[in-house]
């Protein structure tokens, strides 16, 4: 792979929106980005891999947790500082921002607002420095945008739960020392339950041949009358709205993170067409080629904007449910198209594994589809402005 030598776009001078401290951490990240994962993605992406030896570096820049309170392990960061994380190692790869992700808002996020002070005090610190990796078990085969119809139960068996049922496109699964699994209890409400490696009946098969996400590990979650503690019940919230909780706080770092990878696309179909002659003159002479990369830029500042704002609401406690969706399915959009472009402008050296364009536009293959498709996300705008629900 080709050295990284990216710098960000930044049109609309927005770094004067951010504040000394948000200008630090992305650095740290961008830094980190550039020295211990650029280097190695590519090769990690082609054999389908994990690379496990990045964990460390994820914790240390802030990456697990950088919300959490710092008495939890966490970097107490907010979410400005949080959402610029995800953009500079999304830059990177969408399969390790994944990872990060499920770690912080699937995971810790979980623990922290619906586990008990046992709970977040036994978790938390360890998910916090990547001791122990996390997964988030919602989806199920038959269940996928309806997760309220998941069939993944438990029963209350005096001293424990009996945990029976399975999930599939698990982020984490194959390594993940910790599950936090969405199941019904017998009265047909949705509970998180924390299920440990080990625990006899559970497995972690992986999922194998994706083209898309191939440097993070996917697997399925079975439970086969899996015994489950019940100090392992997250007490403090129940119902749906407990997973789709989760999954505001991971899809706000999915509107950041795709960023980054628009952003690289972008900057390094900008070089190329400087640098690659035809008919005696640079690419980037010719007007077909200056408006793709003239709309690109248009739309990564709009992207910024969107999450900037979207940022301070969420800082301030204000950002709701649907202004979260509009801006995954916006800026996910944005990126699958940027990543689409910018592949034609490098030619056909833009399906190798020479740049990073390609891996990017498979990557949000899955990021379209994942955390709400963007069908999904349309129809919640949707039920918002004119109050009528169109998904069932
Ligand atoms: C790489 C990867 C990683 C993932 N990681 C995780 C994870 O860590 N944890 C987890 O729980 N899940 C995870 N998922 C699952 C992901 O969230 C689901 O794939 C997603 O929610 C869609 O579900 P589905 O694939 O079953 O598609 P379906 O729900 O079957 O949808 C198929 C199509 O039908 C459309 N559709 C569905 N319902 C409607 C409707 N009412 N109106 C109009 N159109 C509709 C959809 O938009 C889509 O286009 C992951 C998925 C992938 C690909």
């Amino acid at each position: 792979m080709k050295p990284d030598l990216f710098e960000a776009p930044d049109y609309y001078n927005l770094d004067e929106l951010l504040s000394d401290e948000h200008k630090l951490v992305r650095q740290a990240a961008r830094d980190w980005v550039k020295r211990d994962v650029s280097p190695i993605i590519e090769e990690y992406a082609q054999k389908a891999e994990f690379p496990n030896q990045i964990i460390k570096g994820l914790a240390e820049i802030g990456a697990f947790g950088p919300y959490i309170p710092e008495e939890y392990g966490g970097a107490g960061l907010d979410q400005i500082s949080y959402g610029l994380i995800m953009q500079e190692i999304e830059r990177g790869d969408s399969g390790v921002r994944s990872t990060a992700s499920v770690q912080s808002s699937l995971v810790m996020y979980p623990i922290w607002k619906y586990g008990n002070e046992e709970q977040r005090k036994k978790y938390l610190p360890k998910l916090a420095s990547g001791e122990w990796m996390g997964c988030f078990g919602l989806t199920e085969p038959d269940h996928g945008s309806n997760p309220g119809g998941m069939t993944t139960n438990f029963k209350d068996k005096g001293d424990h739960y009996l945990l029976n049922g399975a999930k599939m496109w698990i982020s984490n699964a194959p390594f993940a020392q910790v599950a936090v699994v969405w199941a019904k209890n017998e009265e047909g409400r949705i509970h998180g339950l924390i299920v440990e490696r080990g625990m006899e009946g559970f497995s972690t098969p992986e999922t194998h041949n994706k083209w898309s996400l191939r440097a993070s590990a996917t697997g399925e979650l079975i439970f086969d009358n899996v015994k489950v503690p019940k100090e392992n019940l997250l007490p403090n919230k129940s119902g749906l709205g407990a997973p789709l909780g989760c999954l505001d706080s991971a899809r706000y770092g999915i509107a950041w993170g795709v960023i980054g990878a628009a952003m690289d696309c972008y900057d390094t179909a900008l070089r190329y067409s400087k640098e690659r002659i035809q008919f005696g003159k640079p690419i980037g002479q010719f007007q077909l080629q200056q408006k793709k990369l003239a709309e690109m830029i248009t739309e990564i500042t709009k992207a910024q904007l969107l999450t900037w704002r979207l940022g301070v609401l969420r800082n301030e406690g204000k950002a709701t449910s649907a202004q979260i969706s509009m801006a995954k399915r916006n800026n996910v959009e944005m990126a699958i198209n940027i990543a689409r472009e910018a592949r034609q402008i490098l030619g056909g050296m833009g399906i190798t594994g020479e740049y990073s364009i390609m891996r990017h536009s498979m990557n949000l293959e899955s990021v379209i589809t994942y955390e709400g498709t963007h069908d999904i996300h349309l129809l919640i705008t949707g039920l918002d402005i004119t109050g009528l629900n169109a998904i069932q």
